[in-house]
């Protein structure tokens, strides 16, 4: 007896492989048959008739450390997009292990209220309790590491404190971390070097962890920045995955031939990959250098102006007779949405055989990127059925099979016997992201439902079981 008998679909099985007509048997948390099953008896039908069947979403790149530990009211954001697993903790930015009332910019875009874990096992430990909504592998955070270990942040660390931070990352990773992530970019881990990077990351080595990278610079600097990053993750001989891979401000556009031959030249001699989004603003705190380089900037929140949240800083600047980058002062401490990508640098990363689909959303913004809400359905929908850019099955692949294969997340990211039935039935012809810069957290349509661990999880717009997750430990 099957408890869940998927009928009727087109199966895309996450490998990249072409589609095929097959029905899906479950039983407990994973896939037990797969090819025609009518009239196999079971607990409950599920009728995939003119519907896609595929493994659930693997988004790669999160800032979901809070998130995941309080059940969501009403529609989830990631659960609504057919997101079975999350990786939290990039950026350099992870929720534990840290103890403090008021986190430093940027860790404050995890949310200010749960910083209570004095070991990442205690905050695996916290998760797997609270069963969160759905799987998550989690990262530690470099930032984190130096905030906890260092009472200056404007220097490199010493080999004591690189000590003292390898040592806690060697412990999150006999726990379950599944690797750690960097942020060289923002003021905390700004003045840390290379050598840092690497003396805190060896622990990585004999685990096999992974290393994910917010890179130095994404501007007019970003070829030496990805020399740095390839550089450490080569050094330490482990995966590395650049974060949210873009090319910033006007003189770089179209720089993304560049950058993307590095990666793949790169590529023939160490592991390395990279994550992005379908969208060509991006969103983190409010930096007056980089208001610099956008043609509009949209206010996310501010501690100083709640109001502000929604608003154009321009708007704003020319309202009140200031300079943009002033008006960015004075809202501090505040996050924003910048304009300043080009749209065929965003196709053509997105479209490139080492890119993975991550969202990057900020589920604390006051008035988030919409990328939070609509990542997923807008890749399938926008970029897969309206321009072609890539195949169905590739897209699938992009954020499925290669994103379990890179993270190492086993039984995952592909519809196989034997796997997890993490699982999304969706209408290809429908699916479609409604979450717009002006209604950032509108639930897309065309999912019919998401199957996570076997558990029925989301159907038809609704959150039906909030607890199907796991942590997923490092094996
Ligand atoms: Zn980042």
């Amino acid at each position: 007896m099957l408890d869940l008998l998927i009928e009727g679909g087109e199966l895309i099985d996450g490998t990249g492989k072409a589609r095929r007509f097959a029905d899906i048997g479950v039983a407990g948390d994973k896939v037990v048959e797969i090819g025609r099953l009518e009239g196999y008896p079971a607990r409950k039908l599920i009728n995939a008739k003119g519907r896609i069947v595929a493994p659930g979403f693997i988004d790669v790149h999160t800032h979901d450390d809070c998130l995941l530990l309080h059940a969501p009211k009403g529609a989830h954001p990631k659960l609504s997009q057919g997101v079975t697993t999350v990786i939290t903790g990039n950026c350099g930015l992870s929720l534990a292990p840290l103890i403090t009332q008021s986190p430093p910019p940027p860790l404050d875009l995890l949310g200010s209220g749960d910083w209570r874990f004095e070991s990442f096992a205690d905050y695996l430990d916290a998760l797997e309790q609270v069963q969160p909504v759905v799987n998550a592998a989690c990262l530690v955070g470099h930032s984190t590491l130096r905030v906890k270990h260092m009472q200056q942040l404007n220097r490199p660390a010493t080999d004591d404190e690189c000590a003292r931070m390898a040592n806690d990352l060697q412990s999150a990773l006999q726990a379950g971390a599944i690797g750690m992530s960097t942020g060289v970019y923002y003021p905390p881990a700004q003045s840390a070097t290379a050598e840092e990077l690497i003396a805190v990351g060896t622990p990585l080595q004999a685990a096999n962890g992974i290393v994910t990278m917010h890179i130095r610079d994404e501007g007019d600097a970003i070829t030496a920045a990805l020399r740095e990053a390839l550089h450490i993750g080569k050094t330490l001989g482990i995966t590395t995955v650049l974060s949210h891979h873009k090319l910033v401000g006007t003189a770089n556009h179209g720089r993304s031939v560049e950058t993307l031959g590095m990666i793949e030249a790169a590529s023939k001699n160490q592991s390395v990959c990279l994550d992005c989004y379908p969208y060509n603003a991006s969103s983190t705190m409010l930096l007056p250098a980089r208001v610099n380089q956008s043609s509009d900037v949209l206010v996310t929140w501010s501690k100083t102006e709640p109001q502000a949240a929604g608003r154009s800083l321009f708007d704003l600047a020319r309202e009140r007779g200031q300079a943009p980058v002033d008006v960015a002062k004075a809202l501090q401490p505040a996050g924003a949405i910048y304009f300043a990508m080009d749209e065929s640098d965003v196709s053509r990363i997105m479209s490139h055989p080492l890119s993975m689909i991550g969202s990057d959303g900020l589920a604390h913004d006051v008035q988030p990127h919409p990328r939070l809400w609509g990542t997923f359905p807008r890749v399938l929908g926008r970029y897969v059925r309206e321009q072609r850019l890539l195949s169905l099955e590739l897209a699938i692949y992009k954020m499925t099979g290669l994103s379990a294969r890179r993270f190492g997340l086993q039984g995952r990211g592909v519809l196989a016997v034997g796997n997890f039935a993490d699982i999304v039935i969706f209408d290809e012809h429908d699916i479609t992201d409604r979450a717009s810069y002006q209604q950032p957290t509108r639930v897309s349509t065309g999912i019919d439902a998401v199957v996570v661990n076997g558990v029925l999880a989301f159907k038809q717009g609704c959150t039906v079981n909030s607890h199907a997750g796991r942590v997923l430990r490092r094996a």
